[in-house]
């Protein structure tokens, strides 16, 4: 695949599902891939949004290119926030310090990032705010003045435990639950799937998908 067949996909995935055209957009994850192959593979062909999961890397390429649009998607630690700099979303705030220590950060940046929170997938998974927290999360990170635009979830690996079609039917009802979670809470945005689960997640409604391998092979 390359991204015009992921883009390609996304759309004809979105006319299956009955939703508008580009109502899923895609987050290009572009960790470990140098400057120029996020030319070639990526910007080639359009404006995408650049999804980065490691901080001293986003730091480093955002640096080099601060015109191209930053997204951050990866955990956040607290001695790394000051990185975030030149992100304009960050998918993945799991606890509300975080929010409070990126508020802090913007007041002297100048400007700040809009946020997503990242819900726990209900598997073994170290991150993630659990779901019975969530309203609680919401509300906290409201309080520092940062806007909250929707949830992001992982699917869990199952790897060659579950088979395949069991595996896709629970990713299918994470996503779904997730979507009606961020329905309920009035959330718009849905940041949900990845090179290997991106149909299923367009399906349940997924606004954002964060694809990386599919797009550099
Ligand atoms: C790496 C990564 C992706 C992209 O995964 P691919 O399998 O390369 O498509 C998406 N989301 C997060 C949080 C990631 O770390």
């Amino acid at each position: 695949m390359s991204l015009p067949d992921v883009v390609a996909h996304l759309r004809a995935l979105e006319q299956e599902a009955g939703r508008e055209s580009g109502s899923a957009q895609l987050v290009a994850v572009t960790k470990g891939q140098t400057l120029d192959s996020i030319e070639r593979c990526v910007l080639a062909h359009g404006t995408f949004p650049l999804g980065e999961g490691r901080a001293q890397e986003l730091r480093d390429k955002a640096a080099e290119r601060p015109d191209w649009e930053w997204h951050y998607i990866g955990p956040l630690q607290r001695n790394k926030i000051k990185y975030l700099r030149p992100v304009t979303l960050v998918h993945a705030i799991e606890a509300a310090w975080q929010a409070q220590a990126i508020a802090e950060a913007a007041g002297k940046w100048g400007h700040a990032p809009d946020l997503l929170l990242q819900l726990h997938n209900g598997e073994e998974q170290k991150h993630g705010v659990p779901t019975d927290e969530l309203a609680q999360t919401l509300r906290e990170v409201r309080e520092t003045g940062l806007s909250v635009r929707g949830l992001m979830v992982m699917a869990p690996d199952f790897g060659a435990d579950v088979a395949q079609a069991e595996a896709e039917s629970r990713i299918l009802r994470l996503f779904t639950d997730t979507a009606r979670r961020a329905h309920d809470l009035g959330l718009s945005e849905l940041s949900m799937g990845m090179s290997g689960d991106y149909p299923l997640a367009v399906r349940a409604g997924a606004t954002l998908v964060r694809v990386g391998r599919s797009l550099f092979q």
